[in-house]
């Protein structure tokens, strides 16, 4: 993936991840008002309601006791019983006796008036005649509720039936189960009254929000204005959207965080194992003295994308620090046997230098993913050679254990970079090995310094008592080659002969030296 498409996919991926929290938060907070708004309304109406029926069944109830009496009307017993009870029931402003449209006596003692019979607007269940609007004896200009039953009536205050404690953003309106008004305790809620028989008891309609509930013959609706909730709705929000406002500000920064790892080195090592982006180069190793190629050094490269090769000494640290060298040394193993694995089994003589990083030599764990491609191809152990420093050999039992495990199979040891180390001298005495690779460094002494030459002749010396194989590295001059022939070096690689280069090049380069030889049987170095 590249970094365009990381920085796009995370802006992508960014731009909703910080809007949706605020976003949610603000729908949290609007659904949290609404459900708020929801309840207090419904409570409201309940408490309402309820209060409705029971200013209603009291007065009921007062008025069934003075029709229920012994007393013979408008005696001063009966007159007295009527003010006793206008006295002792809270809801009931008066009390009266109608016969064939005379009022006959009251609360106020005895009348005898002519008056018009009010107008009933409904009977409830047990028989007791409702009117709504009427005007009262007492206080004419306020309209009062009649309750009649038989010939008695008792006047009641519609105000009683809103008598509820009211938050001053609430509307209340209180009416009959058949949809008429009896008061509103602040005006606003009363048009939903025509729900009373059909649509929705509660809902968000004509800039209100309502709810309406029953109870007995009496309905209560609360109602709440859009403004008064959209106020509400700001607050929750003052809460809400700072806890909103948060967590997008973590999402971005774990955003940030992610984008920036997947843009670091690390990260695009880690693709480019996954997407298997190694390739490997092949610098052909010769016989100093026949000018023959005997092998080969597998040079690891990281193909980009873009074509681009990234030459190992830019990421092999990185990998061998972060652990990916356990997957490339199992990527190169591969590209070795699927580039070489043919020329391999026909030349038998020809061998490909693997090189190992330590923690490759301590866990041993190639071994097993060589053997598999070995048997697959054809090729034999003999062939493989294996590469490691000095510090693949730090850890000293278990890189020994690998060494023998290695040789027993039959492949060769090689330490390479030899002399560079602290601890050379150390490792050629404790371990098993078949090839010392001289580092290039001494070989470039050789026509610089002519004294320091000594240090070389040493290794060499060395390296022939122990009955090591030696290949020089590095070999960039005819002058070099020639003081390492003449000092008995057999093997040597370095741009004299050859660079490395793609599989094809090396096998075109193979082929071409070997025709070379046979043409001319020649004796000296072709590639001198
Ligand atoms: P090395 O194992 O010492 O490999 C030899 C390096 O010297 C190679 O560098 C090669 O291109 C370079 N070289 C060869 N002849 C000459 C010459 O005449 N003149 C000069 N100036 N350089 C020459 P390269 O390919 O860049 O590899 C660098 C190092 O990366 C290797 O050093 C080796 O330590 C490591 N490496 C390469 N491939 C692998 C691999 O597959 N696994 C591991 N673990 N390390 C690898
Ligand atoms: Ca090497
Ligand atoms: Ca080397």
């Amino acid at each position: 993936m590249n970094k365009k498409r990381i920085v796009w996919g995370s802006i992508l991926l960014g731009l909703p991840c910080v809007l949706l929290p605020v976003i949610l938060m603000g729908y949290l907070a609007w659904m949290l008002n609404l459900a708020s708004a929801q309840q207090r309304l419904e409570t409201l109406a309940a408490v309402a309601s309820s209060r409705a029926n029971g200013t209603f069944n009291e007065a009921a109830g007062a008025l069934k006791a003075i029709a229920g009496s012994e007393l013979a009307p408008c005696t001063p017993e009966s007159i007295d019983e009527m003010r006793l009870l206008t006295i002792n029931t809270l809801t009931v402003k008066s009390v009266g006796y109608v016969e064939q449209e005379i009022y006959a006596c009251g609360s106020w003692g005895l009348v005898g008036q002519h008056v018009t019979p009010w107008r009933e607007d409904f009977t409830t269940a047990d028989g007791v005649r409702i009117s709504l609007d009427v005007q009262s004896r007492i206080v004419p200009a306020k309209p009062m509720m009649a309750l009649q039953y038989a010939a008695f009536n008792v006047l009641v205050d519609p105000a009683q039936f809103l008598h509820v404690m009211l938050d001053e953003d609430l509307h209340l309106a209180v009416g009959t189960a058949a949809g008429d008004l009896v008061g509103v305790s602040r005006p606003g809620a009363e048009h939903f009254l025509t729900r009373v028989h059909s649509g929705p008891t509660s809902g968000l309609q004509d800039g209100y929000l309502y709810t309406l509930v029953h109870s007995g013959d009496w309905v209560a609706i609360a109602a709440l204005s859009r403004r008064d909730l959209l106020q509400g709705l700001i607050r929750m929000e003052m809460l809400l959207l700072p806890i909103g406002g948060l967590l997008a500000g973590i999402l971005a920064l774990l955003i940030i965080r992610r984008t920036r790892q997947c843009l670091s080195p690390l990260a695009e090592l880690q693709q480019a194992v996954r997407n298997r982006e190694f390739v490997v180069h092949y610098q052909p190793i010769m016989d100093l003295s026949e000018g023959t190629c005997i092998g080969a050094e597998a040079l690891v490269r990281w193909q980009r994308p873009d074509g681009r090769l990234v030459r190992p000494d830019a990421f092999i640290p990185m990998a061998e620090h972060s652990g990916l060298i356990l997957p490339i040394t199992d990527q190169v193993i591969e590209c070795v046997m699927r580039d070489l694995g043919p020329l391999l089994v026909e030349q038998r003589d020809l061998h490909v230098a693997i090189n190992l990083a330590a923690e490759d030599v301590c866990s041993g764990r190639f071994l097993p993913k060589l053997e598999a491609a070995l048997s697959q191809t054809g090729v034999r152990a003999h062939q493989i050679w294996l590469e490691a420093t000095e510090r693949g050999f730090v850890e000293i039992d278990s890189a020994r254990n690998t060494v023998n495990q290695a040789r027993a199979l039959g492949y060769l040891a090689a330490i390479d970079d030899f002399g560079t180390g602290f601890s050379s001298l150390q490792h050629l005495q404790q371990l098993p090995l078949d090839v010392l690779k001289i580092d290039k460094s001494f070989v470039d002494t050789i026509d610089k310094a002519p004294d320091a030459g000594s240090v070389i002749n040493h290794i060499i010396e060395m390296a022939k008592s122990m009955r090591l194989q030696i290949v020089a590295e590095g070999i960039e001059t005819p002058a070099q080659l020639d003081y390492l022939r003449d000092h008995g070096v057999h093997f040597g690689q370095g741009w004299l002969f050859a660079k490395p280069m793609p599989a094809e090049e090396f096998q075109r380069f193979y082929q071409e030296q070997a025709s070379v030889v046979i043409d001319h049987d020649a004796q000296e170095p072709v590639l001198q």
